[in-house]
C-alpha cells in the first residue's frame, strides 16, 4: 500500500528505533561493537564503583546459570583476583556473541555507551528526515515517544548524541521492555494509558510486522517503516508503509 498516511486526529506518535529512526547497522555494528571493544578498559577504570560491581554481580549470577545449564561459558576468575577483569571481559564477549539481552549485560553496555557519548568518541545516527520531522511534530503539539528493546538509558543517550544534535527536547516519553514485549498488544495498551491517549489516537511506526500487529490489536494506528538495510517482512502489504517520516501527511 502506498496511500499517503494522514496523521490527522493523531495525538501521539510512538516510534521504534532500529530500522525506524536509526539504521539497524548502527545498533549492531557500531553500538554493540563499541561496547565490546571498550569493555576491558571500562572495567579497568570503573570496576571498583558500586554501580559496576552490581553489574558484575549480575553477570556472575548469569554465569552460574550458564554453567549449570551446561553452556560452557568462559571461566570467571575470583572477585579481586588479577585475572578478574580479563575473565569478565571474555564472558561479556561470549554473551555479546550469543546476542544475549540480559539485565547485567545491558546495564554494563549502557554505562560504556554513556562514557563514549560523553567523551565524544561515540555519536549516534538517525535518518536525515528524523530530526526536522520530530521538531515539526513537537511544534504541532504531538506527543512523540519511543518504544524500543534497548534500555531507557540507552534510548536517551542515543537521541541526546545524534549526528543531527540533541533530539531529546522533541521526545516526551521512553518505553523499554519493562513495559512489556514489543509483540504483545498489552504493552501498547499500557503505553497509550501512560500517554493519556486512546490507542486509536496513537500512531506506531516500526520496521517489524509482529510489532505492528500487536499495536494494531491494541487499537493503535500503524505504519511500516521501510529503510535501507531493513529485513523484508511477511504480511507487509497489510500496513501502510513509508520510506521517510516526510511521507506522513500532516
Ligand atoms: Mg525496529
Amino acid at each position: 500500500m502506498t496511500t499517503p498516511v494522514s496523521i490527522a486526529g493523531v495525538g501521539g506518535v510512538l516510534l521504534d528505533i532500529e530500522g525506524t529512526t536509526t539504521p539497524i547497522a548502527f545498533v549492531h555494528d557500531v553500538l554493540f561493537s563499541y561496547a565490546k571493544t571498550h569493555v576491558a578498559d571500562y572495567l579497568a577504570k570503573h570496576s571498583h564503583t558500586e554501580d559496576v560491581r552490581k553489574d558484575i554481580q549480575l553477570l556472575r549470577q548469569e554465569h552460574g546459570v550458564d554453567e549449570r545449564e551446561g553452556k560452557q561459558p568462559p571461566l570467571l576468575a575470583e572477585t579481586g583476583s588479577p585475572n578478574e577483569i580479563e575473565s569478565i571481559t571474555n564472558y561479556v564477549h561470549w554473551l555479546v556473541g550469543l546476542d544475549r539481552k540480559s539485565t547485567g549485560l545491558k546495564s554494563l553496555q549502557g554505562k560504556i555507551w554513556r562514557e563514549g557519548y560523553s567523551e565524544g568518541s561515540l555519536r549516534s545516527q538517525v535518518y536525515p528526515d528524523v530530526a526536522p520531522v520530530l521538531a515539526r511534530w513537537r511544534n504541532a503539539g504531538l506527543n512523540v515517544s519511543i518504544f524500543s528493546s534497548g534500555s531507557v538509558l540507552a534510548q536517551q543517550l542515543l537521541f541526546a548524541h545524534t549526528e543531527a544534535g540533541d533530539l531529546t527536547p522533541f521526545i516526551n516519553n521512553y518505553f523499554d521492555t519493562s513495559t512489556g514485549p514489543k509483540a504483545d498488544a498489552q504493552s501498547y495498551r499500557r503505553i497509550a494509558e501512560k500517554l493519556n491517549l486512546k490507542p486509536g489516537e496513537v500512531l506506531f511506526i516500526s520496521d517489524v510486522v509482529s510489532e505492528l500487529a500487536a499495536a494494531r490489536e491494541a487499537g493503535m494506528k500503524t505504519v511500516l517503516s521501510i529503510r535501507p538495510g531493513n529485513q523484508p517482512q511477511d504480511f507487509a502489504d497489510e500496513y501502510p508503509l513509508i520510506h521517510s517520516f516526510n511521507e506522513l501527511a500532516p
